[in-house]
């Protein structure tokens, strides 16, 4: 068995490897023939949102369901059939659910007690566990007097000290107030960078698997749509779907003229790189996209205007800390928002006219995907909702 502090990074050797599994509920398929290898040392994210089969995956993986097709192999071995407790595998839940009678130290000895580990080891294990999450001052202390992001720490614990070979973590954030999160983000990175344990990590928050992966996997009703390293998937989105889904996008619907232009309503939009869908025809429907951060903007010159630029009047600002986002309403009636840094910011007030303008290295191109409608609600989260409610009318 691996122990804590062989400090193992991703080196090739395959921690898990799901191929061609498939789990069916009635007539629902909550993973649909996914393959998947997960690298020892590795941290990886299942991303998606609600019920596209990230805790059903992560549940295959840790033997409490079965796929009804394809095979897992943890460490080289394949584990169909073989029971949870015989996994080395742990799993850390969002309702994290400690023993409120026990102390912290008890219940993190709990499971080694089970399994009739001998006391003095017990006792060794446990302190290195607590002392791995920085929980060690509060041995003994009972559940109720930790906050919840304390609560988690012990959870954690709870499954590192058996030492496994792959430490499974389902939402285990969620129930934490944003800034805790944030915090415990950062501190459960260095704690899998430290031991070089596995982490198979379940989120539906796409800023969070940004910001601790080593690669993501985004995840669509119980397939896999790309898996990446957060550059990847931030920069080269192989999809609508993934774009949308990660990081904010100015969305332009329309359709394909050639392989690097398309024309939706006043905007033509031309492409440095062939399309993300290179082998669509010209005429058929695409759907553009240009981040924030790409969205350049000047008074109106009145001059003739060329491609990848639209007339816009500003309609919002919104102050986020280093950054200052507009908010413009196009001359076609579509919404584009724009990131710029505050120290960059201008003299624009509101009503003012302007240019905006992206680079063709900054526009991507997709084939439409009118399924991508049903997930809307949850990905468009992201730019108008949050964002035009954030905006101010002033600054
Ligand atoms: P996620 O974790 O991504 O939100 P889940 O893996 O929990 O998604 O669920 C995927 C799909 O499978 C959902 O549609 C869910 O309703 C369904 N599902 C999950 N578990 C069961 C179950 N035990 N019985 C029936 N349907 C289930
Ligand atoms: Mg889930």
């Amino acid at each position: 068995m691996r122990t804590a502090g062989d400090n193992q990074q991703p080196n090739g050797d395959i921690a898990v490897r799901l191929e061609s599994i498939t789990k069916v509920y009635g007539d629902h398929v909550a993973v649909d023939n996914i393959s998947l290898d997960i690298e020892a040392g590795e941290f990886l994210s299942l991303l998606g949102p609600s019920g596209c089969g990230k805790t059903t995956t992560l549940r295959m993986i840790a033997g409490f369901e079965h796929p009804d097709s394809g095979s897992i192999e943890l460490g080289g071995r394949n584990v169909v059939g073989v029971p949870p407790h015989k996994r080395e595998v742990n799993t850390v839940f969002q309702q994290y659910a400690l023993f409120p009678h026990l102390s912290v130290a008890e219940n993190v000895a709990f499971g080694l007690q089970q399994r009739k580990t001998p006391r003095a080891e017990i006792a060794e294990r446990v302190s290195e566990a607590l002392d791995m999450v920085q929980m060690r001052k509060f041995a003994d202390r009972k559940p109720t007097m930790l906050s919840g992001g304390q609560q988690q720490r012990v959870a954690v614990a709870r499954a590192l000290v058996n030492r496994p070979a792959v430490l499974l973590l389902d939402e285990p954030l969620g129930a934490l107030d944003r800034k805790l999160r944030e915090e415990m983000q950062l501190e459960l990175k260095l704690l899998q960078r430290r031991l070089g344990t596995t982490f198979v990590f379940v989120t539906h928050d796409q800023a969070e698997a940004l910001s601790m992966s080593d690669r993501i996997a985004i995840m669509r009703a119980g397939n896999i749509e790309q898996l990446g390293t957060s550059q990847d998937i931030y920069d080269r989105p192989a999809s609508a779907y993934v774009a949308a889904f990660v990081g904010q996008q100015n969305f332009f619907d329309g359709t394909l003229d050639s392989a690097t232009e398309m024309t939706s309503g006043l905007v033509r939009l031309a492409a440095s790189q062939p399309s993300a869908a290179g082998d669509l025809k010209p005429g058929v429907e695409v759907r553009g996209a240009v981040r924030p951060e790409f969205v350049r903007f000047a008074r109106s010159t009145g001059e003739p205007a060329a491609v990848n630029t639209l007339e816009a009047s500003v309609s919002g600002f919104a102050h986020q800390g280093e950054t200052m986002q507009y908010l413009f309403q196009a001359n076609d009636g579509s919404t584009v928002l724009a990131r710029q840094p505050v120290a960059a910011r201008g003299d624009l007030e509101l009503g003012d006219r302007v240019r905006l303008s992206w680079e063709p290295e900054h526009v991507r191109i997709f084939a439409a995907d009118p399924d991508l409608e049903k997930v809307r609600g949850q990905i468009d989260a992201n730019l108008s909702t949050q964002t035009i409610a954030a905006m101010g009318t002033g600054r």
